[in-house]
This record gives C-alpha cells, sequence and structure tokens, in this order.
C-alpha cells in the first residue's frame, strides 16, 4: 500500500508508524491511518477502479493494506437497489437500499474483517480474535478459515443460535462469555495485553479494521454515479461505520472522484442519520438531549448486533451527525419487527434486526420531515434475515395447511387474494 503515510492520533494528532499500534501513547486517543491524497489523487480514476474485482479490493488504493495478500471471500460490491414501493409508503422520494445481506457471511462485517486479516497476515500474526456481538465473530471465523490461520472469537453467551452456529462451523475457537458484549469488549482488551501475537480486529488492529467500511461510501458513490446522496441512514452500534461512511465521502472528495466545492455531489452535503435501538441507544439519547458525552447504557433489545451500550466511537458519530444536519433516532424491539417485515413485503430484502431498527428509524425521520422526499436517500442494510429468524417468527408461517387435493385448496379459500 504505496499510499499509507502512517497513523495519527485522532485527539492530538501525533504520529505513528503504520504497525499493530491502537491507541496514542500520550493521551491514549485513538489511531487513524493517514494516507497520501495528493499521490492517490494523482493515479484514482473511475477507469482504474472499474478495471479492479468486484469486490472492497477495487478500491485498494485507498485501504491500509496490500490487495496482493488480500484476505479475500468476495465482500463488497453489493447491490445498490432503489426502493421505490418502500418509499412510497414512506412518503418519500429516490430511496436506495445498500443490500449488504448478500456478503459471503451475511453482513458488513466482511468488508471490515477482510481488510483486518489481509493488514494482520502482513504484520505477521498467525491467529485471528475478537470480541464480537455476532456478524463479526462470522466474519473472522470465516475468514481465518480462508487464510489458513487459527481463530479464537468471543461472543455474549445469549447471541442468537444462527450466529453461534454459523461461527462454530468454521473450525475455530468460540469462547462464549456470560455477560454483555460490553463485558466481553472489556475482557478481550485485558487479554490483548497478554496475547501480543493475537489480532483482535476490533482491538488491536481497529486502526486498519475500520477502515473497510470506508467502501460502504465509496460503492454508493461508484453506484450513483460518481456523486454522494443527500442523506444516509447507518445503523450505530460502535459507531464506527458511520464515522467511516463519512470520512469514505470526503476521501472521494479529496482524491477528485466526486465533486468538491460544497455543492450536490460532494462530501460536505451528505446528511448522516444513525440508528439504535430503544433498548441501546446511548447515542440517540445524547442526540436528544444536546449532551456533550455519551453514557453507558445495559443493553436490553433483540437487535443483538447493535447492542453496545458504551459505544468507542459515538462521541465522534454523535458530532458528525450533529455537523452534518442528520440526526440520530431509535426503535422499539416491536417496530424493528414491523420494519424487518415491511422492507421484506416492499421490496424483496430480508434483513435482521439491526437493519429493522434502520429502517425504522428512517421511517420515523421521514414522518418528522428530519429526511425530505426532495432528498437522495441511502438507506445502509447491514446483515441478513437468517441470522436473526427468531424475531420474526411468531409472525411467520404458512397461510394455511390442506391435504394434497385441489378440493382441499379451493375449500379452504385463500382470503385477501384475488385470482
Ligand atoms: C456490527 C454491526 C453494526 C454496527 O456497526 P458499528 O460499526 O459497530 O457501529 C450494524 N449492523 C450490523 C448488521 C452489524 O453486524
Ligand atoms: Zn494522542
Amino acid at each position: 500500500m504505496p499510499f499509507v503515510q502512517g497513523l495519527r492520533c485522532r485527539e492530538c494528532s501525533r504520529p505513528y508508524p503504520a504497525e499493530a499500534l491502537h491507541v496514542c501513547e500520550w493521551c491514549f486517543g485513538p489511531l487513524e491511518v493517514v494516507y497520501d491524497y495528493e499521490a492517490i489523487a494523482a493515479v484514482i480514476t473511475p477507469e482504474r477502479i472499474a478495471a479492479g474485482p468486484q469486490t472492497i479490493w477495487r478500491y485498494a488504493d485507498l485501504l491500509p493494506a496490500s490487495p496482493l495478500g488480500a484476505v479475500d471471500l468476495g465482500a463488497g460490491f453489493t447491490p445498490l437497489v432503489r426502493a421505490d414501493r418502500l418509499a412510497a409508503e414512506l412518503g418519500l422520494g429516490e430511496l436506495w437500499i445498500k443490500n449488504d445481506t448478500v456478503n459471503p457471511t451475511g453482513s458488513f462485517k466482511d468488508r471490515v474483517v477482510s481488510v483486518a486479516l489481509t493488514k494482520a497476515r502482513e504484520l505477521g500474526f498467525k491467529v485471528a480474535s475478537c470480541a464480537s456481538t455476532g456478524n463479526l465473530a462470522n466474519s473472522v471465523a470465516a475468514h481465518a478459515a480462508r487464510a489458513g490461520m487459527h481463530s479464537v472469537v468471543f461472543i455474549p453467551s445469549d447471541l442468537e443460535p444462527a450466529k453461534v452456529i454459523m461461527t462454530s462451523v468454521f473450525g475455530g475457537q468460540v469462547v462464549a462469555v456470560d455477560g454483555s458484549y460490553d463485558d466481553v469488549n472489556r475482557l478481550c482488551a485485558e487479554l490483548a495485553g497478554d496475547y501480543q501475537d493475537w489480532a483482535f480486529v476490533n482491538i488491536n488492529i481497529r486502526t486498519y479494521y475500520a477502515e473497510g467500511s470506508k467502501t460502504l461510501a465509496y460503492e454508493v458513490a461508484e453506484q450513483l454515479g460518481w456523486h454522494a446522496p443527500d442523506h444516509v441512514v447507518v445503523p450505530v452500534g460502535s459507531g464506527s461505520q458511520l464515522c467511516k461512511i463519512a470520512k469514505g465521502f470526503d476521501e472521494l472528495e479529496k482524491v477528485g472522484l466526486i465533486p468538491a466545492g460544497g455543492g450536490p455531489g460532494g462530501a460536505g452535503r451528505v446528511r448522516l442519520s444513525g440508528a439504535q435501538a430503544d433498548g441501546c441507544s446511548p447515542v440517540a439519547t445524547a442526540f436528544a438531549s444536546g449532551a456533550d458525552h455519551v453514557r453507558p447504557v445495559k443493553p436490553t433489545t433483540i437487535a443483538k448486533s447493535i447492542a453496545i451500550g458504551n459505544p468507542a466511537d459515538g462521541i465522534y458519530a454523535l458530532d458528525l451527525v450533529r455537523d452534518s444536519g442528520g440526526a440520530v433516532a431509535s426503535a422499539s424491539d416491536a417496530e424493528i419487527v414491523e420494519a424487518i417485515g415491511l422492507l421484506a413485503r416492499t421490496e424483496g430484502i430480508f434483513a435482521e434486526t439491526a437493519a429493522g431498527a434502520t429502517i425504522a428509524v428512517l421511517a420515523k425521520l421521514a414522518a418528522s420531515g428530519v429526511i425530505r422526499p426532495d432528498e437522495q436517500v441511502v438507506a445502509y442494510v447491514t446483515g441478513n434475515g437468517l441470522k436473526t429468524l427468531d424475531a420474526v417468527a411468531p409472525g411467520c408461517g404458512p397461510t394455511i395447511t390442506i391435504p394434497p387435493s385441489m378440493e382441499a385448496f379451493v375449500a379452504a379459500g385463500l382470503k385477501g387474494f384475488d385470482q
């Protein structure tokens, strides 16, 4: 990656080399990857990107690891779908769904993990690890298998069964911890101090890992014909994804791929809105109360993949949302289930609970006028519904059950359906 200049503290701007570092020794601020944007601008073009693979690695110039050694299951370049039927239901105009349910392990986490494990291998790590709310565990176990690395993933013991099975099938170690995600994360942060030859993707490799989410912005801009949308709606767990989507649009402007100067289609005009669940809404609560800090909470929600009570990037996400003129709101578990059904019935996309929160919040912000009908809107649908079947199972099943005969079918009489 010839364009990486090093790392820099997000708080005090002190520089660091591009090694397995994640916090500033001076102020304990998080570190960030620094690129030579002038050099990137000199080579990057839409044609160069289009000639690349149909994965996140088409944007390798803007990623912190070499595509030559990519740990790649094909993450990214997922469909951006025009959602006219959903837009009509919500009173919106031009609405698009970024359908990240179709990634290799069924969530956007494949983007961040592909980048993290590629970098981990470059740095010489042999063991891949993580603290996970579920989807990250799936993705780390799968990518480690692909790379021939060992994996040891840590999850809260009350996760959805599908996420546990889908992690263990890849043959790594799965450590279930009796506690919340925040307990798991604290444990892993301690372990990372002792197990220094393990790549904890969202702890000691976090600086690189988080960069993978920028591709959510790059792809949307490319798929819209190289401009940024007016408004994006993003689920907020740790807040990393939202921050990196903003960074992604900024970078595209810096390297000349989308319009600059504050006009339409440029990065400065993108309004960012965040979605949480009522049962874990520390960022939405801070937004609503005008607070300048995010107070940790104890999560209780079916949207387990965003159930992070003490979000590492919460304050950064809050600032970005406020500066952009967006909002952070939350939805109840019932609203989440309803929104999963609405997206499925209107657009044929089956999403998990975190995405249900995103669609429910999209609906609320449309109703309250924060998201306007004259805006081009993109909602990020980040995970697959097959992993959270339990959430929707109570309202789903056969319409009728009949013996195998014509008479029985006709006699049963399907209701609400004109033949
Ligand atoms: C992890 C996750 C999120 C939240 O991403 P953050 O970067 O932690 O904010 C959203 N949706 C799904 C499906 C996830 O797995
Ligand atoms: Zn610092």
